[in-house]
């Protein structure tokens, strides 16, 4: 079995490392914040001081880092990914990221003889409990292979998309259907609040219709419990419509919603609520109509 290295061990990161090491992986772990590492260290599970170590001691490395920045500091920085890792090693990033970070990092590694893909997530904290997240992956056929064991521990749906690139283009489209789909649940559940109706028996009737969705199931119960502890951060989907739009701006297109729905998140960042769960974009509509908590 392969050495996995494991950087970046916070909401998603953290679940995704347990379940490689149920399934008897040995790990290298590291992340910038001491308790998380300390969580996760067991006899399988060995700290490492940084991000070159984790390259010297595994034969693949993960990372599941927040944003592009975080990925070029890991791989670049000092003590960084690329002056550790040896010729034959595999790097597979799994955070999500600008596509021009994405594809820097891809060559910069192909030029040290190490194989990468970018493989971003879909499914939430919960998908990465339970080891069934949705995985987009980008690059070639063989590095694929090599990972299709550790994918298939850590996620149910794995699909090789394309070329290296071709997961991160495959996650932006999932982050403006999500965010899209949030703000029409959040829309229509306060139209229903202002309307004096129960929310929860709306939401029992809309799960059996054709307005069904995994937002609307789990987002509608937090909305339900107003309970916006992330999950997924606010500021983290806020910079995924931001790649969007960066894309769309290379491309010549108009993605007006999503434009729309990264206001309402710039909003919320503002307003000091960019650490909640992005179901809480319900809040910003809810004040624009005058409801309150
Ligand atoms: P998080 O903020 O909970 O965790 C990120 C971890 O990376 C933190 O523990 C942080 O300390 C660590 N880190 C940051 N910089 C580092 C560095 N230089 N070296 C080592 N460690 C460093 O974020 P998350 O929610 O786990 O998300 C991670 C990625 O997965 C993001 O790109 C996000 O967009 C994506 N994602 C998140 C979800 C979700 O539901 N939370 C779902 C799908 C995809």
């Amino acid at each position: 079995m392969e050495t996995i290295g494991f950087i970046g061990l916070g909401i998603m990161g953290s679940p995704m490392a347990q379940n490689l090491i149920k399934a008897r992986y040995t790990l290298v772990v590291y992340d910038i914040i001491k308790e998380c590492v300390n969580e996760i260290a067991s006899a399988r599970a060995m700290a490492a001081a940084s991000a070159l170590e984790v390259a010297e001691k595994s034969n693949v490395v993960i990372t599941m880092l927040p944003d592009s920045p975080d990925v070029e500091a890991v791989v670049f920085g000092n003590n960084g990914v690329l002056t550790g890792i040896r010729p034959g090693s595999l790097f597979i990033d799994m955070s999500t990221i600008a596509l021009a970070t994405s594809k820097k990092v891809y060559n910069a590694l192909q030029e040290k003889g190490v194989e990468s893909l970018d493989a971003p997530v879909s499914g939430g904290d919960v998908g990465a409990k339970a080891g069934t997240l949705s995985i987009m992956v980008g690059g070639s056929d063989e590095a694929f292979k090599r990972a299709l064991p550790l994918f298939e521990v850590m996620g149910k749906n794995i699909v090789h998309i394309g070329d290296p690139g071709a997961g991160q283009v495959t996650k932006t489209a999932n982050q403006i259907v999500v965010a899209l789909t949030i703000q029409a649940v959040a829309e229509a559940l306060t139209l229903v609040k202002k309307s004096g109706v129960d929310i929860a028996r709306v939401r029992d009737a809309l799960l059996g219709g054709f307005a069904q969705s995994r937002i609307l199931d789990l987002h509608g119960q937090r909305i339900l419990e107003r309970n916006f502890k992330p999950g997924f951060k606010i500021k983290l989907h806020h910079k995924d419509l931001g790649i969007a739009l960066q894309i769309a701006r290379e491309l010549g297109l108009s993605l007006n919603n999503t434009a729309q729905a990264a206001e309402f998140m710039n909003a919320l960042i503002a307003q000091g609520k960019g650490e909640l769960d992005h179901s809480s974009l319900i809040l910003l509509v809810e004040a624009l109509s005058g409801l309150t908590e």
